[in-house]
């Protein structure tokens, strides 16, 4: 079994089982970083704050709602939630942000999505003051990002994703990266960060019109999979030996659970096992990255906040 870091090239493994990259121990040693930070900026009198915006009571988004302020608990930050009534208008939303992005206790501001249907999200989105944007979706962000402006902020999860394959030593510069999917959540800001000089990988990008999908993947040394579909990639669809990142959260049912669901990722994982080098589980692969990344985005802003 391979250790260590990996050559860009690997051997075929058709004995071995691919290592598994753990999302939830790399995002553990991202918050311990920064927790330190955090105790570093209240010592000079800086309390990293982040807030939370949730629209409505939809159960999931409130989910993650809280587990992001307990991560900003668990890190020494200010992490506050502001809960409002689905019948919140759109107009009502733009005063609060403004009163945020006006408070300087205030580093990061999240509104969580979906909003509901009389709100539109980008106008939301766009109200955010950049520098406070830890999501990573405002316009002046994503062109940061695009271009190579360090002190924009990148989406979480493709940021997390970018952590997680350098912390696993996974060689970039000159590699053959192929994201599936092209959101402006996932697909095009993760494509976006690994096409950067000083990351160096070169990138082919697929979408539901992509001719002959396989044979874009079957290239990839590294195979990013952000679709939305239950184990769409197959082990046919990957090289082997390379290393494969699973974004997909589906939920399938299964009965022998008691929820009678589980989650499983747009790889089909026991496959991928025999083929690649190394993948990440769902979950506890890339999921585990997206709130360690907010909480680093927001004390990056508050850092910024600082140094202006
Ligand atoms: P999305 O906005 O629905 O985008 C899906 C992408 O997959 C689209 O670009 C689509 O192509 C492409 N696609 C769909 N069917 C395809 C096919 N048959 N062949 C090739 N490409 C196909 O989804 P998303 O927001 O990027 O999310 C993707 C997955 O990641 C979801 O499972 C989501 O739950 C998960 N996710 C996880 C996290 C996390 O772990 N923290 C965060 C965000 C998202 P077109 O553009 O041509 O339609």
């Amino acid at each position: 079994m391979r250790r260590g870091r990996w050559t860009l090239r690997a051997e075929s493994t058709t004995d071995a089982r691919a290592r598994l990259i753990d999302g939830a121990a790399v995002a553990a040693t991202v918050r311990e970083r920064v927790a330190r930070d955090v105790g570093e900026l209240i010592a000079s009198g800086i309390v990293p704050g982040l807030t939370v915006v949730l629209v409505g009571d939809d159960p999931a988004s409130a989910v993650y709602v809280r587990a992001k302020a307990k991560a900003c608990d668990e890190a020494g930050m200010r992490g506050e939630q502001i809960v409002l009534p689905a019948t919140t208008s759109e107009a009502e939303l733009l005063a609060v942000v403004d009163r945020l992005n006006a408070d300087p206790a205030v580093h990061g501001i999240l509104v969580q999505m979906p909003v509901p249907k009389q709100i539109d999200p980008g106008a939301v989105i766009r109200r955010i003051d950049a520098r406070k944007d830890v999501d990573g979706f405002h316009p002046i962000n994503v062109g940061k990002v695009l271009i190579g402006e360090s002190d924009g902020f990148a989406p979480c999860t493709p940021a997390g994703v970018v952590m997680l394959l350098r912390e696993a030593g996974v060689p970039l510069a000159g590699a053959e990266v192929v994201v599936v999917g092209r959101s402006n959540i996932v697909g095009k800001p993760v494509a976006a960060l690994l096409m950067q000089p000083g990351v160096d990988a070169t990138v082919t990008v697929c979408h539901s019109r992509t001719r002959d999908l396989a044979e874009h993947t079957r290239r990839a040394d590294v195979l990013i999979a952000a679709i939305g579909r239950p184990k769409f990639i197959t082990g046919d669809m990957i090289r082997p030996g390379a290393v494969v990142i699973d974004v997909g959260v589906n939920r399938i049912p299964d009965a022998t659970k008691k929820s009678g669901t589980r989650l499983v990722g747009d790889v089909d994982f026991d496959a991928a096992l025999g083929v690649a080098s190394a993948i990440t589980p769902v979950p506890g692969g890339v999921g585990p990255m997206t709130i360690a990344m907010l909480l680093h985005n927001t004390v990056r802003a508050a850092r910024q906040a600082a140094a202006s």
